[in-house]
């Protein structure tokens, strides 16, 4: 998928024509063969596209909407940026998809580090707009050094509320793929801790539903590492088609962390025999996160 921040209308169905014929992105045809696989591996399934953004080719509206036609609206889900919401998209998309998801770490620009100055905005009227329209809304917010102040964390809640976000999810800061190069934005342990009580004592209080992401269940005593891992209940598919683990196993140039981790290419491998596969639980022996392990040694 192309990201809408890197490219600009006029160049965009080049710039993805050009993605497609490097082997970088799958073209269109190659993709209904995906979802024609999926659709015959599984009877239910929940899918979620993201990206880069999934709405920005109007080609890519036609994978969705065959997507919700195999699977049902309750079963798909969007993570986009925000930057290609408009509200005869949502009224397209109103019918199709069960949730909208968007990344907001902050309301405050100054506070933008690690994404384009435009980010947030567009993420603050797109979660607007999709609220408005009574779609269902998530808000994921990455929790750094930078965004952990009880002033961020509370002009946000107050800002979700006020537009009736339905949940919102934190997750951990890592620095792979894209975000390598901010290793000095990841929270301690004993930081993460203390934000994420103060969040979860918002959402008891409040009118949003407070969740965390998987990594963090360990440390706040949820669940044990090894359970909460998600290998072998996830799989995520890249926009070349290769097929992942995990999703956030990727090294700073936003390919597989390692050969662990990599399961197969799409459409030219089965994903039946992609699940059928030994790899898909070998990764197992490696302790939880595995990508910790493999990153941090820990
Ligand atoms: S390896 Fe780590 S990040 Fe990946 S699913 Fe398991 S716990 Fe989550």
């Amino acid at each position: 998928m192309v990201n809408p921040a890197t490219v600009n209308n006029a160049n965009k169905d080049l710039l993805n024509s050009k993605l497609q014929k490097s082997g970088q992105c799958l073209n269109h045809k190659e993709k209904l063969e995906v979802l024609a696989d999926i659709a015959k591996s599984f009877k239910e399934i929940k899918l979620d596209f993201s990206g880069g953004d999934p709405l920005l080719l109007k080609k890519d509206l036609e994978v969705i909407k065959l997507a919700s036609d195999y699977f049902g609206a309750k079963n798909i889900e969007l993570s986009v940026t925000g930057a290609c919401i408009t509200e005869e998209l949502l009224d397209f998309l109103k019918d199709k998809v069960s949730e909208i998801d968007f990344t907001l770490d902050t309301l405050y620009p100054r506070l933008e580090s690690t994404r384009e100055a435009e980010y947030s905005k567009a993420s603050i009227r797109a979660i607007k707009l999709t609220c408005s329209k009574n779609i269902p809304v998530t808000v994921a917010t990455v929790l750094k050094k930078d965004n952990l102040s009880k002033e961020n964390i509370n002009e946000l809640y107050k800002f979700l509320e006020e537009n009736s976000v339905q949940n919102w999810f934190l997750l951990r800061f890592r620095p792979v793929g894209r975000g390598a190069k901010f290793k000095f934005l990841e929270p301690s342990e004993n930081e993460y801790k203390a934000v994420l009580e103060y969040c979860l004592k918002l959402g008891k209080e409040g009118s949003v539903k407070v969740t965390l992401h998987h990594t963090f269940y360990d440390l706040m005593g949820i669940e044990k590492k090894d359970r909460a891992c998600k290998i072998g209940n996830k799989l995520i598919i890249l926009a070349d088609g290769t097929v992942l683990s995990c999703g956030w196993a990727f090294n700073s140039l936003g390919r597989p962390l390692n050969d662990e981790f990599a399961l197969g290419k799409l459409p030219e491998d089965k994903l039946k025999d992609i699940l059928n596969s030994v790899k898909i639980n070998s990764i197992k022996k490696y302790p939880a996160c595995r990508v910790d392990y493999f990153l941090n040694n820990r």
